[in-house]
């Protein structure tokens, strides 16, 4: 259903509501640390591919329509409801994460570890969210490559990055970063 194609481009264009304004103005910022692999990159690329060239041409032209599936109603509507839920989860991940935020790992000069908010709970918020949109993908987009795509490059991606973040978040908060972890999840609370 076009409604359902519709709210995930609404979602996209939520997130870069959210996303843009920080972004200027984390650019200003001194950074003392920055990790940053080919193969992170090369993933990244492949995230942009599933999230935004597969959806357009899915949404704007008949190529992919041999690929096509249909769901029963609710099951978009499921979609919608995750989708909903990533969104609110990416707006708090932003607006307690702040200046910390970065698209790629980095650790500026003046890096706080941020452990309120929706850090209290959990530790990779922002991942949380896109693991919500990934899901709800496929429920919205119903075509076995714009649905699917994103998800398959996002699982390694995923597990490489939180590796690799946890790791420099060690390196630079020691102890205090070892405590938070004993607290909280990673994606989902700690009961
Ligand atoms: N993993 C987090 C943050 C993603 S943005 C999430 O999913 O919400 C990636 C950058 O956030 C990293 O480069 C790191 O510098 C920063 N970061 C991650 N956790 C942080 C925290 N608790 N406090 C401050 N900065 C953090």
């Amino acid at each position: 259903m076009r409604i359902f194609i519709a709210v995930y481009f609404i979602a996209l264009i939520i997130e870069i509501i959210i996303r843009v304004p920080l972004d200027r103005k984390r650019k200003q910022e001194k950074m003392s640390e920055r990790r940053v692999t080919s193969q992170e990159q090369i993933l990244l690329g492949l995230l942009s591919l599933g999230g935004l060239v597969a959806p357009l041409v899915y949404a704007a032209t008949n190529w992919l329509d041999f690929a096509n599936y249909t769901l029963p109603a609710w099951a978009g509507w499921l979609g919608v409801i995750l989708t909903t839920g990533a969104l609110f989860v990416f707006w708090r991940a932003h607006a307690d994460l702040g200046l910390n935020w970065s698209p790629s790992l980095e650790i500026r000069e003046k890096h706080e570890l941020i452990t309120r908010g929706i850090y209290g709970l959990i530790r990779h918020p922002m991942y949380a969210s896109q693991w919500l949109l990934v899901i709800a993908q496929p429920l919205l987009l119903q075509n076995w490559i714009a649905g699917f795509l994103n998800l398959l490059v996002f699982i390694p991606f995923y597990l490489l990055r939180v590796k690799a973040e946890e790791h420099m978040m060690l390196d630079s908060f020691g102890t205090q970063y070892q405590e938070y972890m004993k607290n909280t999840g990673g994606v989902l609370p700690k009961l």
